[in-house]
């Protein structure tokens, strides 16, 4: 198995590791946006969100409110994004599911951000008709 994550994940390849359970390890970003970028990796690999057991994707999304709450509380950040990139074109690197914990400072050089659009009445009308 060439998944680099899978490796980190379940202890083949040593990582700074902030927690881990049977499901999860959680570890130090190796080129973190900001102080205390973190990374959520479970144990079992998933490509992606849309391949993750439904009850992995549950305790992942517990697990990252402890952990943010826990590095909020540490490093008194001003803010923190929790990032999950989906795909090449979203920014995905590693192709094994992962959450990124980015704590934010006032002033910190961290890019993560869209223009806003305009959803027309007709693009409204289209996705509703799709999606819902
Ligand atoms: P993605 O772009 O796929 O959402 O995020 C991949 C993240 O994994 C990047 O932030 C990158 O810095 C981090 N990363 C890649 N390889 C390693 C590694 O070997 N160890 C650690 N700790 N982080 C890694
Ligand atoms: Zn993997």
């Amino acid at each position: 198995m060439e998944c680099i994550f899978c490796k980190i994940a379940n202890g083949e390849i040593p990582s700074a590791t902030l927690y881990e359970d049977n499901d999860f390890r959680v570890i130090l970003d190796v080129n973190p946006a900001s102080k205390g970028h973190t990374l959520i990796l479970p144990k079992k690999h998933a490509d992606n969100l849309y391949e993750l057991p439904d009850e992995t994707a549950s305790k992942a999304l517990v697990l990252a409110k402890s952990m943010a709450s826990k590095i909020e509380r540490a490093l008194e950040c001003d803010g923190l994004n929790l990032v999950q990139n989906n795909g090449e074109t979203a920014g995905q690197t590693v192709f094994h599911f992962h959450m990124h914990i980015i704590p934010r400072y006032k002033n910190d050089n961290v890019k993560l951000g869209w223009k806003p659009g305009k959803l027309s009445d007709a693009m409204r009308e289209e996705l509703l008709s799709i999606l819902k």
